[in-house]
């Protein structure tokens, strides 16, 4: 059996909806379908989510929600009028959502975000003739948004008594107490790696509008290559170095039962798209990406016998936690430490080196503020001699200075730091370099 969640892109329009009908039909596993809410249809376009987010603060203002919830209901009742569909059930569940919004009653932000995928899970069940399940109260989520792991058996319970197929919305479920929460942007993959899990699937297809992962950012590579096979934890690593692949807190409720991940094009199924999974052979391709990401401050702090006293580091940061500062990465010396973050738009620099330098009295101290961070992943890159030769040769050649190299907390990750300046010509040497 095989749970397809699909993307807002693919749920934009009537004609998309027609696609996933047929994606669905094309292969009798798939049984369990999870949807996000409908997306842009074009870059003019504004997706369903964020207008619910709009009425809900013109709402909570005490102003008019005529025109934004206007708009959705637009948006909805084109979709099933064009579908053929009977327009009082999505009619009627419309009313009652805008009377909800207005009243304030049920009026969270997370409540009116949460009816775009709502909706748009009835009226492809209505479609299809297939069941709905709301997860309200089957998707339990605490309040640090993590998955409460009697969902599993909640869900499970309710996909496994549907004979003919369900459609299941994406992005919320509820707090123990019963009140409706999403999880973070783009958490209908979350939903569809729940679903997953309690449902035993045998894959995990995410339907969206790229044929798979890429090597690289094609805004900056040139025609980088697709990736087809990576690992669960290459995917966490290009995610946390500023890949935007696959939502990160998708991939725990599937690695923990060891679930394929195939992500496909719904506007091009016949393309082989990207499988993520537990272990892959890494001896054909050692690297499966590069990733990076722009604006870090470099803070250098050096004082004789550094090393000897951990107090030292644990006051450094100590310090830099009273401003909210918790450093990505670090690098600790004889006699020195360089310590790697996003300072953000307050950063009080010169406060923070004053107290520094009042309370830890180093002998020398500097911080940089434009430092790009760029992380190449792959699993074999432990293993295979050569890749940090290649990749720093490349960098050279292109005339940049290298100003951090180091393997991450994994040993799938090797970080290089270059200046904000360099970092779309590093970018690019380093995957020719590894491509
Ligand atoms: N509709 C939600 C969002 O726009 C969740 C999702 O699409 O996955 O973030």
């Amino acid at each position: 059996m095989i749970v397809s969640k699909f993307g807002g892109s693919s749920l934009a329009a009537s004609a998309q909806i027609k696609k996933v009908t047929k994606i669905i039909a094309s292969d009798e596993r798939r049984k369990i379908v999870v949807v996000s809410a409908p997306g842009k249809r074009n870059n003019d376009d504004i997706k369903i989510t964020d207008m619910l987010y709009t009425c809900h603060t013109e709402a909570a203002a005490g102003k008019s929600i005529d025109a934004s919830f206007g708009s959705i209901r637009e948006r909805y009742l084109t979709i099933a009028k064009d579908l053929g569909l009977n327009l009082d059930h999505i009619g009627g569940e419309l009313d009652l959502i805008e009377a909800n919004i207005l009243q304030g009653c049920s009026s969270t932000a997370d409540y009116a975000a949460s009816r775009g995928e709502y909706l748009c899970a009835i009226l492809l069940a209505d479609y299809m003739g297939w069941d709905f399940i709301d997860t309200e109260g089957l998707i339990v989520i605490a309040d640090d948004g993590s998955v409460d792991p009697v969902t599993f058996e909640l869900l499970g319970e309710k996909l496994a008594a549907s004979e003919k197929g369900c459609v299941v919305p994406g992005f919320y479920g509820s707090t123990k107490e019963g009140v409706i929460k999403t999880f973070t942007r783009g958490g209908s993959d979350i939903t569809g790696a729940i679903a997953s899990r309690a449902s035993g699937a045998e894959l995990y297809e995410n339907w969206t509008d790229v044929s798979g992962i890429l090597m690289a950012d094609p805004r900056i590579v040139t025609d980088p290559k697709p990736i087809r096979e990576l690992t669960y934890e290459e995917v966490r690593e290009l995610a946390s170095i500023g890949a935007a692949v696959f939502h990160e807190e998708a991939i725990a409720p599937v690695r923990e039962s060891g679930i394929p991940i195939q992500i496909k094009n719904t506007n091009r199924p016949q393309d082989e798209g990207t499988r993520i999974l537990s272990h892959r052979d890494d001896r054909l391709q050692p690297m499966i990406g590069v990733s990076g990401k722009k604006g870090y401050t470099r803070l250098y702090v050096k004082k004789l016998f550094l090393q000897k006293d951990p107090n030292f580091i644990i006051k450094i940061s100590t310090i830099l936690r009273v401003y909210g500062i918790n450093p990505e990465f670090s690098s600790i010396g004889f006699d020195s430490i360089s310590l790697f973050f996003k300072a953000g738009e307050n950063f009080r620099q010169e406060e923070i080196l004053t107290r520094i330098l009042t309370e830890l009295k180093p002998d020398e101290m500097s911080s940089d503020t434009r430092i790009a961070m760029i992380g190449i992943v792959g699993e074999g890159l432990y293993d295979t001699k050569g890749i940090i030769a290649r990749v720093s040769t490349a960098i050279s050649e292109s005339g940049i200075s290298a100003r951090y190299l180091n393997y991450g907390g994994s040993l799938i990750t090797c970080i290089i730091g270059v200046d904000d300046a360099d970092y779309l010509k590093a970018l690019e040497a380093i995957y020719s370099a590894i491509s």
